[in-house]
């Protein structure tokens, strides 16, 4: 049974927590370094990216999660979580910084107040059984794929939406609230994978 932790300093804990169990994972949540150090793999959820990183730091969190990132842990980050899978962002505020580990630029609230949230339904790289049906909430955008990314999922004006790398998973979209389980397995095959 793969053993994966939930990043849980705020954001839509619950949800993943639910999905991943649904899966079979065992799953803890993380606040602590010893917590993160008893799990194979990490979902970083949605949420608010910059009180993610103001509390991972005030928790001593941040260069333990940046640690295990470059070990190679697999991570998977939705929406907040993609923006802290970022090597750099746009539209950061009060100083906020990121975990990194993927290559990519990602622009937060990228769909501006008139589209705050939205559904659709889109075609995964590499996803058998059909397009996923995507929620998008006050979501950011890849605006930039570097060398060592690859797109999953783009919208069909081309905006980019899922990445991996290596390990990495990330989408900008919340899998976790619309029965859609397929990016949890993919990442539960990873934990099995390398632990
Ligand atoms: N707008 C949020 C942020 O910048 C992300 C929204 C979400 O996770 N649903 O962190």
């Amino acid at each position: 049974t793969p053993h994966v932790g939930i990043l849980a300093l705020q954001g839509d804990v619950r949800e993943h927590a639910q999905v991943l169990r649904a899966l079979g994972a065992e799953v803890s949540l993380v606040r602590r370094p010893t917590e993160l150090a008893a799990v194979d793999g990490l979902v970083i959820p949605g949420g608010e990216s910059s009180v993610i990183d103001k509390l991972a730091r005030a928790f001593d969190m941040q260069g333990p999660v940046r640690d295990a990132i470059a070990a190679g842990m697999p991570v998977y980050g939705t929406c907040a979580g993609m923006i802290m899978l970022a090597d750099r962002i746009t539209g950061a505020i009060d100083g906020q910084e990121t975990f990194g580990g993927l290559d990519i630029v990602v622009a937060r609230n990228a769909f501006g107040s008139q589209v705050d949230s939205f559904e659709t339904d889109l075609a995964v790289d590499g996803f058998d059984g059909g397009p996923v049906h995507a929620t998008f909430i006050r979501a950011p955008l890849v605006t930039e794929v570097g060398e060592r990314a690859t797109v999953l999922a783009a919208l069909p004006d081309g905006g980019v939406v899922a990445v991996e790398q290596g390990s990495l998973l990330a989408t900008a979209f919340h899998p976790e609230v619309s029965g859609e389980v397929r990016f949890h397995e993919r990442f539960l095959d990873r934990v099995r994978a390398a632990a």
